[in-house]
């Protein structure tokens, strides 16, 4: 049955207020950063008929509170293993009370949960040890990068032959300049350590190696640096002059910081 059921992918919330991904085949669930409470989290896994028990891990990309805000109360309510990488969870522990022994190292290589296999690959941003991460299922695969300066050609490589994928599109670089942040904080947005513009994630869309049909849910979208007009109209704009056909080739979703966007793969 599971070998059938879809590979799933539900963005619980995203941008800089929060972050929380479900991602999911037949019984099989993992979550990728927890930015949001205990309680949302919950109540959008009741909402997608997923039961917290069956969440085999807590994935987190990086120690920064939007992606780790739930994490002390859900370890305190669940007994779920944290993977993440050493230096991230040595932060965490700074910033939260944690037990000690919910680490579950990253290293590389790949790791099976149930039906998902994971892997994870370092990302560009100023946090201790940030990764994005694969998620492997049959023939498909999911793949999130967000919080990341750049696009390296590692990175590039991650995403290949992405199905369903996860990928930032944070600022518009002329609201950036313009808008309200302090230089320093505007200087930090757009630094390699930073996070991805509108037209670095459209650059990586089209040089990345793309399968037949891929989804994708632009995500980490800055409230005071961009818009969701902007985005699709900059990204729209720059797929088509690459030739990429939006709609058969292609579906464009936006994550939203208080509503599920989910994606889910089709028959090939
Ligand atoms: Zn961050
Ligand atoms: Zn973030």
């Amino acid at each position: 049955m599971s070998e059938s059921s879809p590979l799933e992918v539900h963005v619980l919330a995203s941008g800089s207020k929060g972050n929380c991904t479900v991602i999911k085949k037949g019984n099989s669930v993992i979550l990728h950063d927890v930015g949001i409470s205990c309680r949302r989290i919950v109540n959008g896994l009741k909402e997608l008929h997923i039961d917290m028990a069956q969440v085999e891990g807590i994935f987190i990309s990086h120690e920064h509170s939007d992606h780790i805000a739930g994490l002390q109360q859900l370890l305190k309510r669940f007994d779920i293993p944290v993977y993440t990488k050493q230096g991230t969870w040595r932060e965490i522990q700074d910033k939260l009370i944690v037990p000690k022994n919910q680490l579950i190292e990253l290293t590389k290589g790949s790791l099976s949960l149930g039906n998902l296999v994971v892997e994870s690959f370092g990302v560009s941003h100023d946090a201790a040890d940030p990764i994005g991460i694969n998620v492997f299922a049959g023939k498909d695969k999911a793949t999130v990068v967000t919080d990341t300066g750049v696009i390296s050609d590692s990175i590039l490589h991650r995403m290949d032959d992405t199905t369903l994928l996860v990928l930032e599109a944070n600022y518009d670089p002329h609201m950036l300049r313009f808008g309200p942040y302090q230089p320093f904080l505007k200087q930090r947005v757009a630094s390699d350590e930073g996070h991805l513009s509108n037209e670095m994630a459209a650059r990586a869309l089209l040089m990345m190696k793309r399968p037949d049909f891929m989804q994708v849910i632009l995500a980490h979208r800055s409230e005071n640096n961009n818009n969701a007009v902007l985005v699709t109209q900059t990204i729209g704009q720059m797929l088509v002059d690459g030739g990429v056909r939006i709609g058969p080739e292609m579906k464009l979703q936006h994550g939203q910081p208080n509503e599920i966007v989910s994606m889910q793969s089709v028959k090939r």
